[in-house]
C-alpha cells in the first residue's frame, strides 16, 4: 500500500482557490504594499518532516500567498508589461497540467499547440502558411531560438554547420544589429549563442526611439569591409521602454540587401497588429525571417509563454536537434499511427532548447478562443486609447509633461519643474514614484527616455479603465505638488 496515495480532489481544491481569488479581486486589500515582515515568517519555515497533507496546502495558499502576491489583479496596476491570467485560461492551464503534462505525443494538447500557434500568427499579422511557430518560456528564450536559427542559417550560407561544429569552425566573426532601445535579452542571446554581447551593434535611435536606418546602413557597410558576417538585423515591433516601432520594412530590406537574417522582436507589441490603426506602422512583417511574441504580455496568458515564428522550421531542427534518443526509439510507428502514443506529433523538442515543456498552447488557445480576433483587437484598441488619454491629461496639466508619446500602450511622463537641472528632475521623479507606490494604489513602473527618468505606465491590464488613468495622473500631480511645496 502506498503511504501517500495521490488525491483526486480537484473540484474541491480548485474551487477553494477560485473562491479566494474572486474574493481577492473583488475586495482589494487596500494595503498598497504588504510588508514582508508581516507575511514572511509564516512561510519561511523548515521543511516539515511529516507532510501536513493536501488540505493544509490549500489553507496556506489562501492565508499567505494570495493576499501577499503581486498587485497585478488590481485595476491601478500598470507596471512593466504584465497582467494576471483570466479564470478560463487558468482553468484550461490546470487541465493541461493534469491531462497534457507534455506537448508531445499525438494528443489533443499537441494539436492545440499547433492550432494556437496558427491563430497567434494570424492575430499578429504573420502569414500562418509561411511562418511556423514554437513555444518557449518567454521572449528571452524565444529570442535565443530565433537568433540561433539566424546563426545557423548565416554560417550554412558559408558552408559551416555551427550547431555541429561550434563557433570555432565558423572562421569569421558575426554581428547582430539592433537599436539601442532593444531588449537586453538580445544581448544575452548573443552571449549564449557564443557570439558574445559585443557582437551586438547598438544602432542609435531618433527622437521617437526608432532605429536610425541610415546609421544601420553605415554600420552594415563598415562591417562588410571588415569581413564580419552580418548574422541578423533585429527590428523592434514595440520596444519595452516606450513601445516604439522601428521602421520595419526599411530595416528588413536593408538586412536582406546585406544577406542578413531579418528578425522582428514583437514580444510586447506584435499583438497590436490586431488594431487596424497600428498596421501601417508594422508594414514589412512579410519580410521577417523570424519573429517573436509573448502571449504572457498583452494577451495576459500565465507567465512562461513566448512564441518564435520562423519562415523555415527545418533550420530550427538543424540548429537545435537533440539527436535521436534511445528512450524515444520505438515511439514513431512506421506508418498507420493508430493511437496517440505511436507518434510524437510535431517534434517541438528538436526545434528549440527544451525537451520537456508544458503544453503552453493550451493557454493561448483558451485566450484566443474566448476573445476571438475581434476581442483581441478591442483589447489592444482600448489599451492604446488609455495611453493616449493619459498623454492628453498630461499635456493639459500645467505641471505634468510627456517624455514619450504613446505608440502602443505606454505613456512616459513626469511631474515637470521648470529650471531645474536634469539630475534634480530625476531625483524628484524618483521621490514621487516611491511615495506613489507606498501611499496610493497606483503601480506603474519607471524608465529612462533619452536619459531622463520617467514614470512609465503600460496599459495591458484588462481591469484598468479611464478613471484609473485619471487617478494616476492626479496622484502624480498631487505628490509632485506636495514634494515641491506648491
Ligand atoms: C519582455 C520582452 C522580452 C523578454 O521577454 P521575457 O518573456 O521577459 O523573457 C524581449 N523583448 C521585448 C521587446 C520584450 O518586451
Amino acid at each position: 500500500m502506498r503511504s501517500h496515495p495521490a488525491s483526486a480532489d480537484y473540484a474541491r481544491h480548485l474551487s477553494l482557490i477560485g473562491a479566494a481569488l474572486d474574493a481577492r479581486i473583488t475586495h482589494p486589500t487596500g494595503d498598497p504594499l504588504p510588508r514582508r515582515s508581516t507575511w514572511g515568517p509564516a512561510l519561511d519555515v523548515a521543511l516539515p518532516r511529516r507532510g501536513l497533507g493536501p488540505d493544509a496546502v490549500l489553507d496556506e495558499v489562501v492565508a499567505h500567498l494570495i493576499p501577499n502576491g503581486m498587485r497585478a489583479v488590481d485595476p491601478e496596476w500598470s507596471g512593466w508589461i504584465l497582467s494576471a491570467a483570466e479564470s478560463s485560461v487558468l482553468a484550461a492551464t490546470a487541465a493541461a497540467a493534469v491531462t497534457g503534462p507534455q506537448r508531445y505525443l499525438l494528443t489533443a494538447y499537441n494539436l492545440v499547440e499547433e492550432v494556437s500557434l496558427r491563430w497567434l500568427a494570424q492575430v499578429c499579422g504573420l502569414d500562418p502558411e509561411r511562418m511556423k511557430g514554437i513555444y518557449s518560456s518567454g521572449g528571452s528564450v524565444a529570442n535565443i531560438v530565433a537568433l540561433g536559427a539566424a546563426r545557423q542559417w548565416s554560417y550554412e550560407q558559408r558552408g559551416v554547420d555551427v550547431a555541429a561544429d561550434g563557433m570555432a569552425a565558423a572562421g569569421r566573426p558575426g554581428a547582430i544589429y539592433a537599436s539601442s532601445e532593444t531588449h537586453h535579452t538580445v544581448l544575452r542571446a548573443a552571449a549564449v549563442l557564443g557570439l558574445g554581447r559585443s557582437a551586438v551593434r547598438e544602432i542609435p535611435v531618433d527622437h521617437r526611439q526608432r532605429m536610425d536606418v541610415a546609421a544601420l546602413a553605415e554600420r552594415l557597410t563598415a562591417d562588410r569591409a571588415a569581413d564580419v558576417v552580418p548574422i541578423a538585423v533585429v527590428a523592434n515591433a514595440g520596444t519595452t521602454n516606450t513601445g516604439a516601432i522601428d521602421p520595419i520594412r526599411a530595416i528588413g530590406e536593408l538586412a536582406h540587401e546585406h544577406g542578413a537574417w531579418f528578425h522582428v522582436d514583437g514580444a510586447y507589441g506584435l499583438v497590436a497588429w490586431a488594431d487596424e490603426r497600428v498596421r501601417p506602422l508594422l508594414d514589412g512583417l512579410d519580410l521577417a525571417d523570424s519573429a517573436i511574441v509573448d502571449p504572457h504580455k498583452w494577451l495576459s496568458a500565465p507567465t512562461g509563454i513566448g512564441a518564435t515564428f520562423v519562415r523555415d522550421p527545418t533550420i530550427l531542427e538543424r540548429a537545435f536537434t537533440q539527436e535521436p534518443a534511445a528512450y524515444l526509439a520505438a515511439i514513431d510507428a512506421p506508418d498507420d499511427v493508430q493511437v496517440s502514443v505511436e507518434s510524437m506529433g510535431i517534434h517541438y523538442g528538436d526545434m528549440g532548447v527544451e525537451l520537456s515543456a508544458p503544453a503552453r498552447g493550451t493557454a493561448v488557445w483558451a485566450t484566443l478562443l474566448a476573445l476571438g480576433g475581434e476581442g483581441v483587437a478591442a483589447r489592444v484598441r482600448e489599451d492604446r486609447d488609455l495611453a493616449a488619454y493619459l498623454s492628453r491629461l498630461a499635456h493639459e496639466h500645467p505641471r505634468l509633461e510627456v517624455l514619450a508619446e504613446p505608440t502602443l500602450s505606454i505613456t512616459c511622463f513626469r511631474y515637470a519643474v521648470p529650471a531645474t537641472s536634469p539630475s534634480d528632475a530625476d531625483a524628484l521623479t524618483e521621490a514621487i514614484y516611491h511615495r506613489l507606490v507606498r501611499t496610493t494604489p497606483y503601480v506603474p513602473s519607471t524608465t529612462r527616455v533619452a536619459g531622463a527618468l520617467a514614470i512609465r505606465p503600460c496599459f495591458t491590464n484588462p481591469r484598468t479603465d479611464v478613471e484609473h488613468v485619471a487617478g494616476l495622473a492626479d496622484a502624480v500631480a498631487r505628490i509632485g505638488d506636495e514634494l515641491t511645496g506648491r
